[in-house]
């Protein structure tokens, strides 16, 4: 699994070492080498504010260890990032008696209907039962494609017709999964960010039902960020949480990008922790976030 992981960020990986190859065979440790790993920092796209705390963790590494030569720095960047990364914790958290129910929010686009897939694939992997709801009722589309994962995954999909209300579609999901004993129910959530008054009012609207037929839920609402896209996906991290209580995040596509780094600011300026990584299309491409598998993959 680790090397699928490893090869998956293969982009994000190659753009560090490319950058500062050079930097750490041939030089002595001054301020130019932290310079140069800095500026890779923020190109691998970890935003100013995070490469220079990152900066700062590995000379306070190598200060603490005596280093003199560049070489050895790979090893204490992975430290330093590994240990940024588990500032949160990334363990899912889980209902203690009945359905866990799980809101999936991200825009369009970002990979939220493909996550639920995989997601349910991972679960009835694991033996738990998995029910699906299309609560993305605004898009027929979304709907669709849902059933289509529930056909590819075997797992049976709540809907209404488009147009519905989607805080019903939760209500139905909420009663089908006490009936069928369900553990993890997953829920597909429409993604207008232009509309913010709307989708706020919309995922308030849902939180109102969950709570009320199934204390204590939502147990998690993990946000689906596009790893591609780079800072605008810490931009949507931000307006999110403005609108939602966002406990997780899944990084997708992050097979496709040399931007890798997204995952630092997200973990370090929000204050979210990330609970996967989506590295391709198909139902296994799914891996739990792990912090020094993770820091590893991209230093290395
Ligand atoms: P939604 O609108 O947020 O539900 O997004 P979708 O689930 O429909 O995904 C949008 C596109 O991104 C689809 O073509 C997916 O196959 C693709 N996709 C989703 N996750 C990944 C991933 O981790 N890697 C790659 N390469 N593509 C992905």
């Amino acid at each position: 699994l680790f090397d699928r992981f490893k090869k998956g960020l293969q982009k994000s990986r190659t753009s560090l070492v490319e950058r500062l190859g050079n930097v750490f065979r041939s030089r002595k440790l001054d301020e130019s080498v932290y310079e140069e790993m800095e500026e890779a920092f923020i190109a691998a796209d970890m935003g100013v504010e995070t490469a220079f705390a990152l900066v700062e963790d590995v000379r306070a590494l190598a200060r603490k260890n005596k280093v003199e030569n560049a070489e050895q720095l790979p090893e204490l960047m992975v430290e330093a990032m590994s240990k940024m990364l588990s500032e949160q914790d990334s363990e899912m958290r889980f209902a203690t008696d009945g359905p866990t129910l799980v809101l999936m929010v991200g825009v369009n686009g970002a990979g939220k209907t493909t996550t639920i897939g995989k997601l349910a694939h991972y679960y009835l992997t694991e033996g738990k039962r998995v029910l699906l709801a299309a609560a993305d009722t605004f898009r027929a589309a979304a709907i669709e494609q849902l059933l289509a994962w529930g056909d590819r995954v075997d797992c049976d999909v709540i809907r209404h017709t488009q147009g519905a209300d989607p805080a019903a579609v939760i209500f139905d999901a909420i009663q089908a999964g006490r009936a069928r004993n369900a553990d993890i129910i997953l829920c597909d959530t429409a993604g207008r960010l232009q509309n913010k008054t709307h989708l706020m009012a919309e995922l308030a609207k849902i939180h109102k039902v969950a709570a009320r037929e199934l204390p204590g839920s939502p147990h998690e609402v993990l946000l689906v960020i596009d790893g591609t896209t780079g800072q605008n996906g810490l931009n949507q991290a931000k307006v999110f949480k403005e609108v939602v209580d966002v406990s997780g995040i899944v990084v997708t596509k992050l097979d496709g990008t040399a931007k890798g780094g997204i995952v630092l600011p997200i973990v370090h300026e929000q204050g979210i922790p990330v609970k996967w990584i989506g590295l391709g299309e198909g139902m296994d491409d799914l891996q739990p976030f792990d912090a020094t598998a993770f820091a590893e993959a991209v230093c290395k």
